[in-house]
């Protein structure tokens, strides 16, 4: 399905994604010359909000994508659907570089995964290991959350936000200046969790991307020194918005397929379709019952 969607995108991605944003001013004449905007260089945290410069034309001027809320992990989403521009980041040069939070097998991908979605990679660890930050950049979030257990948030001079999540302890505040490679806290199993790993979120403006969109943990590097942003990092939505168009019933003591079509106004005969069962089969309390 992703593969689908990705070539998808790729077919329908403007050409012209990758060509900098021009200006034009006329001359003493009065033709109008084009002047190539120079490429921004990688920007400090105070001035974020001159990183949404290229796509200024896309994001409404009063989003507060630079706001800095330190105690909310999830700030505003943003429909990146709707912008046309690609974005090029910087990961590496000479004053940042990608550090892996921590080396070890991948035991999750970022994807779907049954009923809900997963927006992180997990990766083995042993509880106590050290986890690192991945580039450099400023505390945003420190504190333990349900979900997360202990959870670092960072944002990075790029724009990124990079999340270290179940761990056992944390080793930095908010607001804490971090160079590449700093410790953020130990690996652990806080959370909902079961084993100790570590879940690592890489986010563009709070919109979560696939880690692998721009890291191999195989050889423990960026893919590239620059990852280009477009709609085509975004695209698993549309996956999204198919999983949220689906329901499910959990069935209870005395429950039957009658009743649950009934409750749902479906059918049994849609019920068994739905979820490769008999009208005759037994259901089990518990059981999840597709009924969208
Ligand atoms: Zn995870």
């Amino acid at each position: 399905m992703r593969l689908i969607l990705i070539l998808l995108c790729l077919l329908t991605l403007n050409v012209s994604a990758f060509e900098h944003k021009e200006d034009t001013v006329a001359n003493q004449k009065g033709d109008k010359l084009f002047i190539k905007k120079k490429p921004e260089g990688p920007l400090m945290v105070s001035s974020l909000n001159a990183f949404v410069d290229s796509v200024s034309n896309t994001i409404p001027d009063s989003m507060p994508f630079h706001d800095w809320i330190t105690d909310d992990i999830h700030q505003k989403k943003f429909n990146f659907g709707n912008i046309q521009d690609t974005m090029t980041i910087v990961l590496n040069d000479s004053t940042d570089h990608y550090t892996p939070p921590v080396e070890g097998r991948i035991t999750s991908e970022f994807g779907k995964r049954r009923w809900r979605y997963h927006y992180g990679t997990d990766i083995d660890l042993n509880t106590g290991d050290t986890v690192r930050s991945a580039f450099n950049g400023r505390v945003r979030i420190s504190t333990y959350s349900k979900t997360y257990g202990h959870v670092v948030v960072v944002r990075h001079n790029n724009g990124l936000e990079t999340l270290y999540a179940h761990l056992s302890k944390r080793k930095v505040e908010v607001d804490s200046i971090l160079t590449s490679g700093t410790p953020v806290g130990l690996g652990g199993n806080t959370g909902r969790s079961y084993g100790s790993h570590l879940h690592f979120e890489v986010r563009y403006y709070d919109e979560a991307i696939d880690t692998r969109d721009l890291i191999s943990f195989e050889s423990n590097c960026t893919h590239s020194d620059t990852l280009a942003i477009s709609q085509c990092n975004f695209i698993y939505r549309e996956e999204l918005k198919l999983m949220s168009a689906i329901k499910y019933h959990r069935v209870r003591s005395g429950n039957t397929l009658g009743h649950i079509a009934r409750k749902y106004g479906s059918s049994v005969s849609k019920l068994c379709r739905l979820n490769g069962i008999s009208r005759n089969s037994i259901l089990r309390i518990g059981q999840r019952i597709r009924v969208r």
